[in-house]
């Protein structure tokens, strides 16, 4: 590992004073440690988040769950306001790592861990998100991992965060600290696609530094579960994943919010199936055909095409375990 300067600032304005293009802010370190040993981060210095407060958990007057920056995974999924408010963000949270990561793991490091392709890992392999303009490795490479959704030509890497697709569906607001002052992002504008520049991955500048998460106020009487597919049933990436929010009236769906995971370029809403899905009965053939409209714009390659149908899959069944609960009266 190159060597580095660890800066341990005791407020968010020093922390800041200390950040430029070349430093690094550490959190649990559970991404940027790996991808230091590995050479693909290489900071001169690292800004320790540790001693910044940033590590409540608070309802605001209007409703809405303000979470610190450093609040770590294992106690957001256990928060009891969580856990009676937003029980897809409690499962997708456990869902992800070992309990000894999301022990470590912090909000904002979940928010910003990098994808998990292997090309982009390997700093001996071309990789237009690590190294721009060098190509693009997993195009026609080993895809089996790589999204559908949100791809361009010059990136295919999926976002690998479950927590991530819980936020997209809950709806939320990024709130960053930076010289010119404080910017309150939308979850859906943070992580950006690919396109012509996957190595902007996000709409943080270089000075600033996510202070909270905030969360929408959670729909009265919504039922929601998320449902994580992947190769073997934990300590392992999603394949496809898919956060499922819903009320009802009767038999009718009144609002729907789905997101999805392991299947594109950045945390995604699916909102062609979330507009098919309102006014209609909750049945499970509507389930089906909402969710083939959330691939009709996928562009499948060689080894990742199944996650066509794997991502309809967890669409339909997210939405039918949803709706199940709301017929047994588990309100949430
Ligand atoms: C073996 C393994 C399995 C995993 N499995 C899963 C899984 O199934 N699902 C899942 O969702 N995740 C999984 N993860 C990823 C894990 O959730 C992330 O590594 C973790 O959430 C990152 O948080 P951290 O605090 O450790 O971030 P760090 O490693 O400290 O930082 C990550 C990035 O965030 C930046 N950063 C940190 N804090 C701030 C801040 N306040 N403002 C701006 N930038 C900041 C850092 O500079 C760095 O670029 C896994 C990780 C490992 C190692
Ligand atoms: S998919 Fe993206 S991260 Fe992976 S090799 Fe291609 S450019 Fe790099």
């Amino acid at each position: 590992m190159q060597s580095f300067e660890l800066i341990r600032p005791e407020s968010v304005k020093d922390a800041i004073g200390a950040q430029s293009e070349r430093s690094a802010y550490i959190g649990g370190g559970t991404t940027l440690v790996d991808l230091m040993k590995l050479g693909v981060m290489q900071p001169d210095h690292v800004v320790d988040t540790n001693r910044l407060g940033l590590d409540e958990i608070e309802v605001l007057d209007d409703g809405r769950l303000k979470i610190g920056a450093r609040v770590s995974n294992s106690r957001l999924a256990t928060d009891a306001r969580v856990e009676r408010d937003y029980p897809v963000l409690s499962q997708a949270l456990l869902s992800g790592a070992s309990t000894g990561l999301r022990n470590m793991a912090t909000t904002a490091g979940n928010v910003m861990q990098r994808t998990r392709c292997p090309y982009f890992r390997d700093p001996a392999k071309p990789c237009n998100k690590r190294e721009p303009g060098t190509g693009c490795s997993a195009m026609d490479g080993i895809n089996r991992n790589h999204a559908v959704l949100g791809t361009s030509e010059h990136c295919i890497a999926t976002h690998p965060s479950d927590m991530c697709v819980a936020m997209a569906a809950i709806g939320a607001t990024v709130v960053v600290e930076g010289r010119k002052g404080t910017r309150e992002i939308p979850f859906e504008d943070f992580h950006l696609l690919p396109g012509d520049h996957p190595e902007r991955e996000h709409d943080l500048r270089s000075d600033e530094l996510i202070t909270h998460v905030v969360l929408d106020a959670p729909l009265e009487g919504a039922v929601s579960t998320y449902l994580k597919l992947r190769d073997r049933a934990s300590y392992e990436f999603a394949l496809a994943s898919c956060a499922a929010i819903v009320t009802l009236e009767g038999t009718k769906v009144t609002a729907a919010r789905i997101a999805l995971g392991g299947v594109a370029t950045k945390p995604w809403r699916a909102v062609d199936a979330e507009a098919a899905l309102v006014g209609e009965d909750a049945t499970a053939k509507m389930f089906e055909q909402v969710a083939l409209l959330a691939f009709q714009r996928a562009i499948p390659l060689e080894h990742n095409a199944f996650k066509v149908e794997l991502g309809q899959q967890a669409i339909a069944r997210a939405l039918r375990d949803a709706v199940q609960q709301a017929s047994q009266g588990e309100h949430q």
